[in-house]
């Protein structure tokens, strides 16, 4: 039986999380997650959260996370579990042979890698970032699981920027928000 967190404690993270206008460009408010990160029982709330997530959607094999957020509470959560963690990593990190994802930003491009021998074929794979925005990375990342033969059980993340509709991106797969603006 998975538990929703409280409402209280919700509102704990929402407090926590520190709004600034104009980065990293005019026009962008950015949800600073450092306080959540900064505070012991806070993160412990958090990766709490994701485990909820985890336990619904699970079992799960391994944790995807993606760079750079997506490894903090990835890699906690993967911990938790006892199970392994694999980062999805911004172009030309990954010393081994990886598999790779272009994708669109609203200006420019980007491309993401994952090692191609990280998940066994039909290992269980829950992704996990910090933030859905527009999806495109987590589509991306998406695409990267798929590509090396995981089984995508879903995505989690600690905020959903609703209005951007990140969740088109994504088709059918279960996405899970702890906090949604
Ligand atoms: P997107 O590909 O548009 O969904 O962007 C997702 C990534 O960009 C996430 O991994 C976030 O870390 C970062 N990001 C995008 N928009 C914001 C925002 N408003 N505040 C904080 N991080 C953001």
């Amino acid at each position: 039986m998975v538990r929703p967190m409280e409402a209280a404690q919700v509102q704990k993270l929402d407090a926590a999380i520190r709004d600034v206008p104009d980065f990293p460009k005019p026009g962008i408010l950015f949800k600073d997650i450092t306080p959540v990160m900064a505070d012991g029982d806070l993160f412990k709330l958090s990766i709490a959260a994701f485990l909820d997530i985890a336990e619904e959607l699970g079992p799960v094999d391994k944790i995807v996370g993606i760079d750079a957020r997506g490894f903090i509470f990835g890699a906690a959560v993967a911990h938790h579990l006892g199970i392994g963690f694999i980062p999805v990593r911004k172009k030309g990190k990954l010393p081994w042979e990886t598999e790779s994802v272009a994708y669109d930003l609203e200006y420019g491009s980007n491309e993401v890698e994952i090692h191609t021998d990280a998940v066994q074929p039909g290992e269980s794979v829950l992704l996990v970032d910090d933030l859905l925005a527009t999806g495109g990375t987590a589509g991306a990342a998406v695409d990267l699981i798929e590509k090396i033969g995981g089984k995508l059980l879903g995505l989690a993340f600690l905020i959903e920027l609703g209005f951007l509709n990140g969740r088109e991106k994504l088709g059918d797969a279960e996405v899970r928000s702890i906090l949604t603006y």
